[in-house]
């Protein structure tokens, strides 16, 4: 069949382009994609940073209608609503220890630029065009994916607004609520207020934090902080945010998590922190890069963490997600701006220079 989709030929642009699409085989299923969400790695992605070969379709929140199931599928039908999330294998130790995130094949099912018998099943001009990225390949009419990374949700939702569920909800709000898991009235510090951190924010307010201290650049973040439930906004300037974490909470914050990836921002998370706090790293910065963390920091009992996509089962932790939204506990929608399919690398340039939070493309034909 035919699809229209966000091709990206040259590093930094998409182009709208036809693209013919197999039929689904096995255990895939063909998803009508209603909107998907732009995050952080698919601009590394599109940017070339993290290698992924060209032509490629990229995209990763996808959310949607199934309109086809190959012969071997039978978890979900036609016409269930789904949001997709990232892929996993189902039967390596780890995830059969329900840590889908650290699949032992993610890398490979995540990079994925063809099937797994080889083929490409999608084609623009004849010439085959990479696609399976994080399962999806999103940014299109159609995707097809693992029936297994497809969660189904309630029917009676307003698909687009759930698109970020998929991966930086997900990472943000699991971070909190799956990973550091704080106890009424405990104290966190966010680094970074990106789509990320102001999930972290939302669901620390969730979990009836008493002290919740939001850290960024930008004042325009720092107030939308304050609106999903921030107690305190700390602007960075040259001073010491850990330093000013510690003007507000005596001896440090009892959680700090950084969802900047960038070093030094990592180190003040850690710095921030209590000696027996925890601290959780939601950002990835290159493979090879240091993180500066002054040996002093290790003297007390601290625990530092890391975690991908909030250590979620996404097949349990996206419908719970969805109640949450559904009943204003969780308004994500809030920090969400939506654009055309045909006006995606304008949703690029408001994401790369802050604009907006959360790109929402929604895939309504012209
Ligand atoms: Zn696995
Ligand atoms: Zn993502």
């Amino acid at each position: 069949m035919e699809i229209r989709a966000a091709v990206t030929r040259e590093a930094g642009r998409f182009s709208i382009e036809a693209v013919d699409l197999d039929e689904p085989l096995a255990d895939e299923v063909l998803v009508r994609l209603v909107a998907t969400g732009m995050c952080h790695t698919d601009l590394v992605a599109l940017d070339q940073h993290m290698p992924y070969p060209l032509p490629a379709i990229l995209g990763h929140e996808g959310v949607g209608v199934v309109e086809r199931v190959g012969p071997q599928a039978s978890r979900v039908r036609a016409g269930d609503h789904v949001v997709l999330s990232f892929a996993a294998c189902g039967h390596c130790p780890t995830c059969q220890a329900g840590r889908p995130a650290y699949c032992q094949t993610a890398r490979q099912l995540n990079l994925a630029v063809r099937r797994p018998d080889g083929r490409c099943a999608h084609h623009a001009a004849g010439q085959p065009v990479s696609a399976g990225f994080f399962g999806q390949s999103s940014f299109a009419s159609h995707a097809l994916v693992r029936e297994r990374d497809a969660v189904r949700v309630r029917g009676d939702v307003p698909l687009a607004a759930l698109a970020p569920l998929g991966c930086s909800v997900q990472t943000g709000a699991g971070g909190v609520l799956n990973v550091l898991k704080p106890s009424a009235g405990s104290s966190i510090a966010v680094f970074g207020l990106g789509a990320v951190g102001l999930s972290a924010v939302m669901a620390a307010r969730l979990a009836g934090c008493g002290r919740i201290i939001a850290i960024d650049l930008h004042g325009t973040r720092l107030d939308m902080a304050a609106g999903f439930g921030a107690t305190d906004l700390i602007k960075v300037d040259d001073t010491s945010s850990a330093a000013r974490v510690q003007t507000l909470v005596a001896g440090g914050v009892d959680f700090a998590v950084d969802a900047t990836g960038v070093p030094a921002v990592m180190a003040e998370a850690v710095a921030a922190t209590h000696r027996t706090g925890t601290s959780l790293m939601l950002g990835l910065p290159p493979p090879t890069v240091k993180v500066p963390l002054d040996a002093g920091l290790l003297l007390g009992g601290r625990t530092i963490r890391a975690s991908i996509e909030g250590d979620s089962v996404p097949g349990l932790f996206i419908p719970q997600l969805v109640e949450l939204q559904r009943t204003g506990q969780l308004p994500f929608e809030r920090m969400c701006k939506v654009y055309p399919l045909d006006a995606i690398n304008e949703a690029v340039r408001d994401c790369r220079d802050g604009s907006t939070i959360k790109p929402i493309i929604t895939m309504d034909a012209a």
